[in-house]
């Protein structure tokens, strides 16, 4: 696997490093490294995106090196946060789950296919600002839960549908991509990113504070994730909803309730505010 001739997918100017650059350093040695491929079966470590040396710089700096201290002492088992290290960890959070879910992503064990955002229903602005000393876009959130070890697989509590938005001449798959994070003797922490701009969600297990939400969030505030209750199971999925057309102009500022566990969408009226029609998702 190499990225030699691919341009870097966070600048767009310059070529990729040859062997580009995992989407999170801080515990994979450089000698996971087999000439231009990792060997890891861990898809969180052995994923590498195509990067140019400047842009790998630049994500080193800004959020690696800021977040090492938070994440070692999560893997301690510290895991309450001051506010200043729960920022660094939050925002290296928000970088490795995307960059984990952009399309150009490669990952070094074969048998394992994460799933990948679909680029061309998400605007590559969501990449940009990791290099750019911008701010995250709106639009992106990321729930946390524990889970157990042998966290059961049977049918989630809840569900929850990600609709596609067409609205004034732009069209925007909601999306999502989960990954466990291992934090040893922090124990286990699954990562729920949501791409669903314009539209909150209301996340069932947040309110009862078997969730916490990392992203967005207050700076001020410590982060506690030893206060959150270990999961038996997996309680709750995300889905893929139906396409809505959104009537001109009534997308944004739009008073609506938050997509939640009990939206259901359906293909006659009435619609929800400001959808003219609803499709099946696809169409
Ligand atoms: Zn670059």
């Amino acid at each position: 696997m190499s990225f030699a001739g691919i341009d870097c997918v966070l600048c767009g100017q310059r070529p990729s490093l040859p062997r580009g650059e995992r989407t999170q350093s801080l515990w994979s040695p450089e000698d996971d490294f087999l000439g231009a491929s990792l060997t890891t079966e861990d898809p969180l470590v052995g994923t590498t995106i195509p990067v140019c040396l400047r842009c790998s710089g630049a994500l080193a700096e800004r959020f690696e090196h800021a977040a090492k201290f938070a994440v070692e002492g999560l893997r301690k088992g510290e895991l309450r946060l001051r506010p200043p290290l729960a920022r660094a960890f939050v925002l290296w959070v928000l970088k490795t789950w995307l960059l984990t879910a952009h399309p150009a992503a490669q990952v070094s064990d074969p048998r394992s296919s994460p799933a990948r955002f679909d680029l061309s229903e998400v605007p590559q602005e969501i990449y940009g600002w990791m290099v750019e000393e911008k701010p995250p876009p709106a639009g992106l959130s990321i729930w946390a839960t524990r889970g157990a070890e042998a966290a059961t697989n049977g049918s989630p509590l809840y569900r929850i549908a990600l609709p596609t938005v067409t609205a004034d001449g732009r069209t925007t798959r909601f999306q999502e991509l989960a990954f466990r994070l291992d934090l040893l003797d922090g124990g286990l922490l699954d990562v729920e990113l949501v791409y669903h701009p314009g539209w909150e969600i209301e996340h069932p297990l947040e309110r009862d504070a078997r969730a916490a939400r990392l992203w967005p969030r207050d700076g001020r505030r410590v982060l506690d994730l030893g206060a959150l209750p270990v999961l038996e199971a997996h309680e709750l999925s995300w889905g893929r909803g139906p396409r809505l057309l959104f009537a001109p102009r009534s997308y944004h500022g739009e008073q609506r309730e938050p997509l939640s566990a009990k939206t259901s969408f359906s293909f006659f009226p009435p619609f929800p505010p400001g959808v003219t029609a609803v499709f099946a998702p696809g169409d």
